[in-house]
C-alpha cells in the first residue's frame, strides 16, 4: 500500500534529541501528588499496588479533571475498571487532556459507546481456547493467561472482557492443566504468558509456571507480555531479573507507547532485565492523537534504544469495544513507516502489525516500493523516491541440496 506521504523530500522527521538534563516528569510528579512517599515506599511496588487510584473520588484528589473525563468514569464503571499505580499517576500532565499517560489511563465518554464493527473477543482467542489458561491459534506457540489484574487498566486494552474482573489469578489446578495442556502437544515450542500482568505475580508464583514449562523438551522458549517496566518499574527487582534468566531463553515483551514512559525509572527497570541477560523487546500501540506521528514513534523507538530495548511491532488498535475513538485509519501507520524507513536506523523501525478481527491472525504491511515486475529486473523507488533497478538473476533453481543432511543429522 502506497501512503500519502512526500516520498523525496528532506528526512520527514527531524532527529530525536535525548532529554538527558532535564528533571524526570515522575520527580515532579512525586512531589506533587505523594510528598509524604517515604523513599523506601516509592521503591515498592506493593506499596503503589496498594495506593493505586481505582475510583473517580481518588482520582480527582490528584487530576483536575475535564468534563468528558468524569463522565467517562461514571459512564465506564460498570463496563471496565480504572486502576493506576502513583508512579504512573506522577507522570500524567494535570492541564493537558492529551497528555499521552492520561489518555492511556483515564477513560472518557467515548469510551462507554460501542460502534458497529467491535468485538468483546477482537482476536477471536475464546474460540480457540481449549483450557482456561491456553489460547492456542498459531501452530507452534500457545499463549499461556495466567490472571486478570494488571497495574495499569489500560484503555485501550483490547483483552479486557479478561482484565475487567471476574477470572481472577488462575487456581493450582488451572496452571497444572495449562502447563499439561502443553506438555501433551509437542508442536508448541513457544509459550507466551500474558493475562492481565503476569510480573504481578510473586517471584514464587511465577517461577511455579516458569519451571515446569522449562522442563518440557519441546518447549524452546518463553515470552511474557507485561506493561509493568512502563507502570510500575519498581517491580522489577534483582531478584525478579534473576528468576527470569535462571529459566532462558525468557523474553520480555513490553509495552510503550510514548517516549514520555521512558523515565529513569523505566530505564532502569528495562536495562536491570538486559545486564541480566533477558532480552526485552517492545509492543507499541498506535493510537489516534496519541502517538499518531512519525515524530513520536521515531523518538520513542531511539528512546528504547537507547536502553537496549528492541522496538519490535508498532500495531495497529484492535476493534475492541469502548476503542473506536483511538483507532487510526490503515493509512496512517503505513504513513509512518514510510517516513521512517531509510531516514533512521533499521532496528528503530518496527513492524507494523495488524491483528484480523475475529482471529485471523497478524498480517504486516508496509509502504510499497516496487514500481514495476519483470521477468528480467524488477524497479524499485527507495526511500527518496529514486528509482533503482534491480537485475533478476538467470538462474532461478532455489531449492538447498543440503538441507536433506542437515535435517537427517542425528540430534
Ligand atoms: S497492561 Fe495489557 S492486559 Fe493490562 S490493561 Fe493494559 S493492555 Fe490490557
Amino acid at each position: 500500500m502506497d501512503s500519502s506521504a512526500q516520498p523525496g523530500a528532506a528526512p520527514a522527521v527531524a532527529p530525536s534529541k535525548s532529554r538527558a538534563g532535564r528533571p524526570p516528569a515522575s520527580a515532579e510528579g512525586r512531589r506533587r501528588l505523594f510528598p509524604q512517599a517515604t523513599d523506601a515506599e516509592w521503591s515498592d511496588w506493593r506499596w503503589h499496588q496498594r495506593h493505586a487510584v481505582r475510583n473517580l473520588e481518588q482520582l480527582e484528589r490528584y487530576v483536575p479533571l475535564t468534563p468528558d473525563e468524569r463522565a467517562g468514569v461514571q459512564e465506564t464503571a460498570a463496563l471496565f475498571r480504572i486502576g493506576i499505580s502513583p508512579y504512573y499517576l506522577s507522570l500524567i500532565d494535570p492541564e493537558h487532556p492529551f497528555c499521552p499517560v492520561r489518555m492511556q489511563s483515564i477513560p472518557v465518554r467515548a469510551e462507554a459507546r460501542i460502534r458497529p464493527g467491535e468485538l468483546a473477543d477482537p482476536l477471536g482467542e475464546d474460540k480457540t481456547r481449549p483450557e482456561e489458561a491456553i489460547v492456542h491459534k498459531y501452530p507452534d506457540r500457545v499463549l499461556f493467561l495466567a490472571l486478570d489484574t494488571c497495574s495499569v487498566y489500560c484503555r485501550h486494552c483490547t483483552r479486557r472482557r479478561i482484565t475487567k474482573g471476574g477470572e481472577a489469578e488462575l487456581s493450582k489446578e488451572q496452571m497444572r492443566r495449562g502447563i499439561e495442556y502443553i506438555r501433551q502437544h509437542p508442536e508448541v515450542r513457544d509459550v507466551l504468558i500474558s493475562g492481565g500482568d503476569p510480573f504481578l505475580l510473586s517471584d514464587t508464583r511465577l517461577e511455579e509456571l516458569l519451571a515446569p514449562l522449562q522442563e518440557i523438551p519441546h518447549v524452546e522458549m518463553i515470552r511474557i507480555g507485561t506493561r509493568v517496566p512502563v507502570c510500575l518499574p519498581m517491580r522489577v527487582t534483582d531478584s525478579l531479573a534473576r528468576t527470569l534468566r535462571k529459566y532462558a531463553p525468557v523474553y520480555v515483551v513490553t509495552h510503550f507507547n510514548h517516549p514520555k514512559e521512558v523515565t529513569p525509572e523505566a530505564a532502569e527497570a528495562c536495562e536491570r532485565l538486559v545486564d541480566h541477560g533477558v532480552p526485552v523487546e517492545n509492543q507499541a500501540v498506535l493510537m489516534r492523537r496519541l502517538n499518531s506521528d512519525a515524530r513520536i514513534i521515531q523518538e520513542l523507538s531511539h528512546a528504547l534504544l537507547r536502553i537496549r530495548v528492541r522496538p519490535y511491532y508498532l500495531h495497529q488498535m484492535d476493534v475492541a469495544e469502548g476503542c473506536e475513538h483511538l483507532r487510526t485509519p490503515i493509512a496512517k501507520g503505513v504513513e509512518i513507516l514510510q517516513q521512517l524507513r531509510g531516514f533512521t536506523t533499521g532496528l528503530a523501525v518496527p513492524h507494523l502489525a495488524v491483528d484480523l478481527p475475529g482471529g485471523g491472525g497478524k498480517v504486516t504491511l508496509q509502504p510499497d516500493y516496487v514500481v514495476e515486475r519483470g521477468e528480467r529486473e524488477t524497479v524499485f523507488r527507495n526511500y527518496k523516491g529514486q528509482r533503482y533497478v534491480y537485475p533478476e538473476p538467470e538462474e532461478t533453481d532455489c531449492s538447498c541440496p543440503y538441507d536433506e543432511v542437515w535435517r537427517s543429522r542425528p540430534r
